[in-house]
């Protein structure tokens, strides 16, 4: 793919970005690549997307160039912004380029418009984004769907069903009121420099209702204290929340032997309504 704006590599010379471990800075130059990636946030008419941390702009580029129609960029590297301001110029009032970070900024308020999220994201700030978007009201949320770059361990305990080593608070989090999808792995040589380990595409999609009724609060503390002990049958891990479990546990219909990760979101979200019950 061509855009007709200079080689990532030689952009990333010109503007001095040498990789900042501290900013969580591995960045992708195949264009190919990042094309790939822009397209599994499915069709961009009628949507602005948000990208957070652009860094020199290979995913940026490629969002334009596979259709975006406004890209808004949150990069908190100042040094990033000469090179984010070329491709501005290519794309008239195509793209944004914000300078902050991204934890601070309200997103919904970016625009009117409805929004989709894509981004290839700072290892550093990846899960605390991700849950801050899963937890957003109300729900549905501001954003059609998220399209992010995660570490592949992260990646598969976004996904994982229960009886899986990797089922945990964040599968529960993000599949209770998401569609989570393994998009595809991204080989870490694809990366300038190459982190340590392989990193995946996870595509969230927001359900209209969750999976099961809880109370968003109640369902994470029950999850929070059945994980906290992750061997011990849930009666015995549940103890912390200061009730008896067993009772709660019949009324949600769970054997008293059941361990965490054999518990669907369903049944959670049942345990979760019988302690809201009990209160
Ligand atoms: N999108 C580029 C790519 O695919 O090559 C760069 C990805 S790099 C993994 C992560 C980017 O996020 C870096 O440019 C980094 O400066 C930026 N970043 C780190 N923390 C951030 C934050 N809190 N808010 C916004 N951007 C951040």
């Amino acid at each position: 793919m061509s855009d007709g704006l200079p080689p990532l590599r030689d952009v990333i010379d010109t503007h001095g970005l040498r990789a900042k471990k501290s900013l969580g800075q591995n960045f992708l130059l195949d264009l190919n690549l990042t094309s790939r990636i822009a397209r599994t946030a499915g069709s961009f008419t009628g949507f602005d997307i948000i990208e957070v941390g652009p860094g020199p702009g290979g995913l940026t580029r490629a969002l334009l160039t596979e259709g975006a129609e406004r890209v808004i960029a949150i990069e908190r590297d100042p040094r990033c912004l000469a090179a984010l301001a070329e491709i501005q110029a290519a794309y008239p009032g195509r793209l944004e380029i914000i300078e902050g970070d991204a934890l601070e900024v309200d997103l919904e308020k970016l625009s009117d418009r409805p929004k989709k999220i894509v981004a290839n994201l700072p290892y550093n700030v990846a899960t605390p984004l991700l849950v801050g978007w899963l937890e957003s009201e109300p729900w549905p949320p501001f954003f059609k769907n998220l399209s992010l770059m995660f570490q592949k361990e992260v990646a598969d305990r976004i996904t994982a069903q229960p009886g899986s080593k990797a089922y945990g608070r964040l599968s529960i989090l993000a599949q209770w009121r998401c569609e989570a999808e393994l998009m595809f792995d991204v080989d870490r040589l694809n990366f300038t420099p190459p982190p340590k380990v392989t990193s995946s595409i996870v595509r969230l999609t927001p359900r209209p209702e969750p999976l099961a009724p809880a109370d968003a609060g109640m369902l994470n503390r029950v999850v929070r204290a059945a994980f906290g002990q992750r061997r011990k049958m849930v009666r015995a891990s549940l103890k912390p929340l200061g009730r008896d479990p067993l009772p709660l546990l019949e009324e949600a219909g769970i054997i008293q032997t059941a361990r965490a990760e054999t518990l669907s979101v369903e049944q959670f979200c049942a345990l979760a309504r019988a302690y809201s019950a009990a209160e």
